[in-house]
């Protein structure tokens, strides 16, 4: 196969394809400390694209309880089992470089009859039909899951546990569909990479379902394709009707009651890399603030949604889940510098895309301490621009406080 690299894990690895890469890329950061699970995502995401014959058990959003939950069931410990039988050895990381397989480097060890390029597995039936599964169970005691730890908790991290993971396509920068579909039905989209099945080139083989690491591609019986979510992109085009033109961000971003998710383009470069673009919120808070990981880098696809790790979960967990980053992202998420503490507020202001943000300084409200570290808060104003250049949103740090005044015959 030929090599690539994969700046998530830090070194070279084997792909079936040779590097080519879009010009911009479709990206999103969650922060998973902020998911109330109310599942207003899923269903925004349900009652646009999948509401039809043959789609029942398709939830191409979907927002499961972790530890124990995932849709389908245990797709991410099946898959990471399977990883780790073929490399021998639990995941290891050795300064920021991925020592273990990805799902392409364990399919060539792969002998019979068929040629495997991605290690995976087919979910049965069952798996897929259970999508909230373990909603709301948490961890407790080692030894003893599903109850309650009685002896409290142990801040900062809880003795008793679970927070929501929303999941949509990562629209991967090496796609595990992708380089499994024998008709070569799955291609990633030039001018935004993201990814999409050929509805007719697709002879539903469900190789894509298969090689999949996060089980994002799905079969559908009554037509006997696959199906996968696809970015929203006409509003990402700016072809909604809503849109005037200019891009939107999709349909689960614009939902979003926690006001977790923030979603937009980052521009490439040849070899696959970002190119620095400072002042783009993505890339600030996934290359320069550092605070948004990928999920599960070792599978290798180069995923590209970005998680702010939940603060209150074992880091061994997340470490498993996030990759080696997690103490970073958790320091800078806990005491917040100036800039990053403004670019948080960008989260769900506006349902265009945000390509630039600029920050005008505020005066200071207070300063105390944060977990051991100076924390100085500043009501700072920041403004986001769309592609055009122009102004698209302009809040502030601190939030504005109305007090109404008491005349209506329902005040206290
Ligand atoms: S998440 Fe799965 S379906 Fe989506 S691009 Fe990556 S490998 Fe393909
Ligand atoms: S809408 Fe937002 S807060 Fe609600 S479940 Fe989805 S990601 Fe979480």
């Amino acid at each position: 196969m030929p090599k690539v690299f994969n700046w998530q894990l830090g070194r070279e690895m084997s792909y079936p394809y040779e590097e080519h890469h879009p010009d911009r890329q479709f990206a999103f950061v969650f922060n998973l400390n902020r998911c109330i699970g109310c599942q207003t995502c899923t269903m925004a995401c349900k009652s646009t694209w999948t509401f039809s014959k043959g789609q029942e058990f398709m939830w191409w959003n979907n927002v499961e309880t972790k530890p124990y939950g995932g849709y389908p069931q245990f797709w991410d410990v099946k898959i990471l089992k399977l990883l780790e039988e073929a490399s021998g050895e639990s995941q290891r990381w050795n300064n920021d470089v991925y020592q273990g397989k990805t799902i392409f480097e364990a399919a060539e060890k792969h002998v019979g009859p068929e040629p495997q390029q991605v290690l995976g597995y087919l979910p049965t039936d069952e798996e897929w039909r259970f999508p909230n599964i373990y909603e709301d169970t948490p961890v407790g005691k080692p030894g003893a899951p599903m109850t309650f730890d009685q002896t409290g908790t142990s801040l900062p991290e809880h003795a008793t546990w679970f927070f929501y993971l929303a999941r949509i396509c990562n629209h991967c920068t090496y796609p595990g569909c992708l380089a499994a579909c024998p008709r070569k039905a799955i291609y990633k989209r030039p001018e935004d990479g993201i990814v999409l099945i050929d509805q007719k080139r697709c002879r539903g083989y469900r190789k894509c379902v298969e090689a999949c690491p996060y089980k994002k591609a799905m079969y559908r019986p009554s037509t006997r394709v696959s199906e996968k979510c696809i970015a929203c992109y006409p509003r990402i085009e700016g072809k909604d009707p809503e849109a005037g033109g200019r891009p939107m961000e999709t349909r689960c971003m614009a939902a979003c009651i926690g006001q977790i998710r923030l979603q937009g383009l980052v521009k490439i470069n040849t070899d696959g890399s970002w190119t620095e673009d400072r002042y783009n919120p993505i890339y600030y808070l996934v290359k320069v603030a550092k605070v948004a990981l990928p999920l599960y880098p070792q599978f290798g696809t180069a995923p590209n949604g970005f998680y702010i790790p939940p603060r209150w979960v074992p880091r061994g967990y997340l470490k498993q889940m996030f990759g080696p980053g997690v103490d970073e992202a958790i320091d800078a998420y806990l005491a917040p510098s100036r800039e990053l503490l403004a670019v948080l507020q960008l989260f769900r202001r506006t349902n265009r895309i945000i390509f630039r943000y600029e920050i005008q300084e505020g005066p200071k409200v207070y300063e105390t301490e944060r977990h051991g570290k100076p924390f100085v808060m500043y009501n700072d104003t920041i403004i986001g621009f769309g592609e055009d250049g122009k102004e698209l949103i302009r809040t502030q740090v601190e939030e504005p406080f109305h007090v109404r005044p008491a005349t209506h015959q329902n005040s206290i």
